[in-house]
């Protein structure tokens, strides 16, 4: 065997990047010392200690009072199947609430938990109207409506207000993925009404992807509850081979995540130690600096951002009145190679930006301000970058402005 030279494979020791994309952002330097502490065994008291906290440390975050609120082992995109998969039986109707990249996401798994698909859409850069969503349920009578709050493919949030009381009048249950905006913009899940709201760390927490916070009220918790329950009676009776028709999947079943969650320990998987401890001082970070502070500073760094851009001559993409506050969408002017921009950014710079998906892909960039991110100086640099590329390129725009104008709309 030809030895392993060393020299190919050194100490890890990546560049210094500002992420200044959709996510993932730099995570705050106490997030990545806390994921350095020593690590426990998955039932020492200390562990389940520190588990417990988290419950409690996420309840505000998801402006909740559910019991249930607790992480899912993977980034945010396992929370959501985990949601999915533990909600939906086989033949369920499913009403998507889609207007971007991540609600054809909530398709393409309902699709493998054998829902029935229907959906009321928006065209990319707008939301879906809540009298649209209103008559949709009315047609469709689904058992579980799913939405996103905020989609960072098109950077529009979807105003929720109202929406879970129309979910409960029609007897169903209501899902959000909030990974984009959990830290960054307002989430108030009991008073939406959502059944079940779901976040990642990479974005507005300011942590690393790995871990994903999730919020599971008492009627989803039951429908799981029960559904089990149910699927257990078949089995009991005997109807299959044995095996028993346990449906979905093991690993985000959420039931069984629940109880390991409970004072009943009962063994599922090992929790992730280091990214446990990463996303209770996410939340600790989030909480020390004040919710209603950390909202108006991912507002500040949103109003700096489109300003700036602006000032620069460039067009943003997407309605204004639902635009996040923590990622801006900008059209690439005409003339301009958008991925040369992005190279010459990363090259000279330091800095990522985003690129786009699908139908947006090659004409706008996305570039986010989020958690550790949502800073004035690293506003006003990126904005500094992108105009020196610009011109670079031979882009005509009036120099220093976008600085100037970010400086000014940070104040509000
Ligand atoms: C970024 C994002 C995700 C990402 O999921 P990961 O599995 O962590 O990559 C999911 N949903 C939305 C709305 C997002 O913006």
């Amino acid at each position: 065997m030809p030895q392993t030279d060393l020299t190919f494979f050194g100490e890890i020791d990546p560049p210094q990047r500002l992420l200044m994309g959709p996510g993932p952002v730099n995570a705050h330097p106490r997030v990545l010392r806390a994921m350095s502490a020593d690590l426990l065994g998955q039932f020492d008291p200390e562990m389940t200690g520190y588990m417990n906290q988290v419950m409690s440390l996420y309840r505000p975050i998801f402006g909740t009072e559910n019991r249930w609120t607790m992480l899912v082992d993977g980034t945010a995109r396992a929370a959501i199947e985990a949601s999915l998969v533990s909600l939906v039986t086989p033949g369920d109707t499913v009403l998507v609430v889609n207007f971007g990249r991540f609600g054809l996401l909530l398709q393409e798994i309902l699709a493998r938990v054998g829902a029935i698909i229907e959906t009321v859409d928006a065209p990319w850069g707008e939301t879906v109207p809540l009298d649209s969503i209103a008559s949709a349920i009315e047609r469709t009578a689904p058992k579980i409506v799913a939405t996103i709050h905020g989609d960072t493919s098109t950077t529009m949030a979807q105003p929720l207000d109202g929406l879970g009381e129309l979910v409960d009048a029609a007897g169903a249950l209501l899902y959000v993925d909030a990974t984009a905006t959990i830290g960054g913009m307002e989430l108030t899940s009991d008073r939406w009404g959502a059944d079940i709201v779901t976040g990642g760390l990479q974005k507005c927490l300011g942590g690393p992807s790995g871990s994903a916070p999730i919020t599971i009220s008492t009627a989803a918790a039951d429908h799981i509850f029960t559904r089990r329950h149910v699927e257990a009676g078949i089995r009991a009776a005997g109807t299959t081979d044995g095996a028993g028709p346990r449906i979905g999947s093991n690993y985000f079943d959420l039931a069984m995540i629940m109880d390991y969650w409970s004072e009943k320990r009962l063994n599922h998987h090992t929790e992730a130690t280091s990214m446990l401890y990463a996303a209770r001082e996410c939340a600790r970070i989030m909480l020390g600096e004040g919710m209603e502070a950390r909202y108006a500073r991912h507002a500040s760094a949103g109003r700096a951002m489109t300003a700036g851009l602006r000032a620069m001559g460039l067009t943003l993409f997407g309605a204004d009145a639902t635009r996040m506050t923590n990622v801006t969408g900008v059209y690439i002017p005409d003339g301009v190679d958008g991925e040369r921009i992005r190279t010459m950014m990363r090259e000279a710079f330091e800095i990522e930006i985003g690129t786009a998906f699908g139908p947006l892909a090659g004409k706008i960039w996305r570039i986010g301000a989020m958690g550790y991110n949502a800073a004035r100086h690293k506003v006003l640099i990126t904005l500094g970058a992108l105009e020196a590329c610009l011109r670079r390129e031979g882009f005509s725009l009036p120099a220093g402005a976008a600085v100037d104008a970010a400086m000014e709309a940070w104040e509000g």
